[in-house]
């Protein structure tokens, strides 16, 4: 049985003892282990400080930038084997793998190529103008943001185990910080693998990346004042991290990607022969079915005007029909399993507690009709649709987020702010959308919800044939959100680089300064 190595001080490391196995999910087959006990974190995370940061500061943005071209394309170059490995040790059908997969290079591919030309030759970033700050105009300030000396740990969820990885250590290479990423143990096969690519074609300087390869420990017990730590997963870990004594005690700096109770909002405009409306089914139901749900961004809410809900019902129920279910193997299903027996306990209580106050309209947390699949093996959760009495009197719905292939229909007035309202209740979100082609009515919507939402979606008409969905997190824009959402913020392009760098004021005298920036 293979057991999982940790990157670690520039050496490969295995813990000791059995450790947590990691399972395909279709079968339930044990396809390895992972264990870290008796790693020493503490060693490992100052190798990556005392030797991936300097060397990385070292280089101008350019060159951070041509060390991530150099990674995304040596992962790319195993693409089918990792797309593969996605199907084994997460339930990934080929579509739900491209996703993390080409995700993940391509996003490392965007921070390489534009955003470290939009940066250019420099080594840190002069920010904004000088300022005088006495009668004497000889007397200036000038901010300037540099790289942090310490290291930027990244701590990630099971559902995106190359995207995961990607999505954050392209921006803080760029930004001139190494990097230990600590991917969720139940799928870390295909970030262990991602890391056997990346030493063997030696494309990053020593100590630029390590990987922990099981628990965590006491990873973040360890950290100190210049590190940096960006978490994804359940906004009970985010909580229980952000409480830690090291972390409040170093003033370490954190950033959270937690739940999220995303929206989709119909307007009472919307008729079945709008191209709109169309968009709006095949984006709720791709929610549903990609990665089985499990996607920190995928619709769970969907309020739509009462007089619309046999409308949506009806077609909503066709669309979710067609999905074939199974075995992700075969080229015809579109939907696999959930990832873990955890995720599948979970969805189904989940499934439960959403029924006490909804009623459902298609599937009802069991496994449905599955292809390929023999007897009761695997984590398979079917297709699973309820609608609420009202979108102000949903019960659990605004506050449970269930991490599978399920969704409530909400219905509402009609009324921008009943809407608004209503999906505030959740507490603030990753990403909702607006389905409208009428202008008052979405920019109502836009005005109600931003407060709420990092991201909003807006389905029209007009751009019907060009949009990726609300779900699909694109490196130019910011991915984040407040209260539930974990308050946290990264990409956005540029914006992204932020929190890993320190943005210090310097005062004093102005040909001086002027020297030191130029
Ligand atoms: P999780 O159980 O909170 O685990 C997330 C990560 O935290 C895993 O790597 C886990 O490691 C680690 N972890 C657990 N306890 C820890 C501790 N005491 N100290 C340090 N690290 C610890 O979440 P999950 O089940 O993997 O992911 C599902 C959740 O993630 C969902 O709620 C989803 O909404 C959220 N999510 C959010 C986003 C976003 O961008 N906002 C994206 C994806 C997922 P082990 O696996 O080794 O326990």
């Amino acid at each position: 049985m293979k057991t999982l190595r940790s990157w670690l001080a520039g050496r490969w490391q295995t813990g000791e003892g059995e450790g947590a196995p990691l399972k395909d999910p279709t079968t339930e087959e044990t396809l390895a282990r992972a264990t870290t006990k008796g790693l020493d974190f503490g060693e490992a995370l100052e190798y990556a400080r005392t030797v991936g940061g300097p060397a990385l500061r070292e280089l101008t943005f350019v060159q951070r930038g041509e060390l991530l071209m150099a990674a995304s394309n040596a992962i790319h170059a195993y693409r089918d084997e990792l797309l593969d490995l996605a199907r084994r040790n997460g339930g990934n059908t080929r579509g739900d793998a491209k996703f993390d997969i080409d995700g993940c290079t391509q996003t490392m591919a965007y921070y390489g190529k534009h955003v470290a030309r939009e940066l250019g030759d420099a080594r840190w970033i002069v920010d904004g103008d000088t300022a005088q700050l006495a009668a004497n105009p000889r007397f200036i300030g000038q901010h300037i943001k540099v790289p942090r000396q310490g290291v930027a740990v990244h701590i990630n969820a099971f559902n995106f185990p190359a995207w995961g990885f990607g999505e954050k250590a392209a921006v803080a290479i760029l930004a001139g910080m190494p990097v230990v990423v600590k991917p969720a143990t139940s799928t870390a096969l295909v970030t262990e693998r991602m890391f056997e690519i990346l030493v063997e074609a030696n494309v990053l300087p020593d100590g630029a990346v390590s990987l922990i390869a099981g628990s965590p420990g006491d990873l973040v017990d360890q950290l100190g004042p210049q590190d940096v730590l960006a978490f994804t997963g359940s906004a009970d870990t985010g909580a229980w991290i952000r409480s830690r004594p090291a972390i409040v005690n170093n003033g370490v700096r954190v950033n959270v990607e937690a739940d999220s109770l995303n929206a989709a909002v119909l307007g009472a405009d919307v008729g079945s022969d709008d191209p709109v409306f169309d968009l709006f089914l095949r984006e709720v139901a791709r929610d549903m079915t990609q990665k089985a749900g499990q996607k920190c961004t995928a619709i769970r809410r969907i309020l739509v005007p009462h007089d619309s809900v046999g409308m949506v019902t009806e077609a909503l129920v066709e669309e979710i029909k067609r999905t074939r279910i199974g075995d992700p193997a075969l080229k015809e299903v579109r939907m696999g399993p959930v990832a873990t027996q955890q995720q599948y306990d979970d969805v189904r209580a989940g499934v439960k507690a959403l029924a006490e106050t909804a009623e459902f309209i298609h599937g009802d947390g069991g496994r449905g009709e599955l292809v390929g699949v023999d007897g009761d093996r695997g984590y398979f959760v079917g297709p699973t649709l309820l609608k609420a009495k009202s979108a102000l009197d949903a019960g659990v719905a605004h506050d449970l987020e269930v991490f599978g292939p399920v969704q409530t229909i909400l219905p509402y007035s009609g009324d921008a702010a009943e809407a608004c309202a209503a999906v505030a209740l959740g507490k603030g979100g990753l990403v909702s959308s607006v389905y409208s082609d009428d202008k008052t009515f979405v920019g109502d919507m836009v005005m109600g919800l931003a407060p709420h939402h990092g991201r909003l979606h807006l389905g029209h008409s007009k751009v019907a044939d060009h949009s990726p969905g609300p779900g699909t997190v694109l490196p130019q824009m910011v991915h984040g959100g407040p209260g539930r959402a974990g308050s946290g913020e990264e990409l956005g392009g540029v914006r992204g680089l932020d929190f890993y760098f320190q943005r210090c004021a310097v005062q004093g005298l102005k040909p001086l300064i002027r020297k030191i920036v130029s």
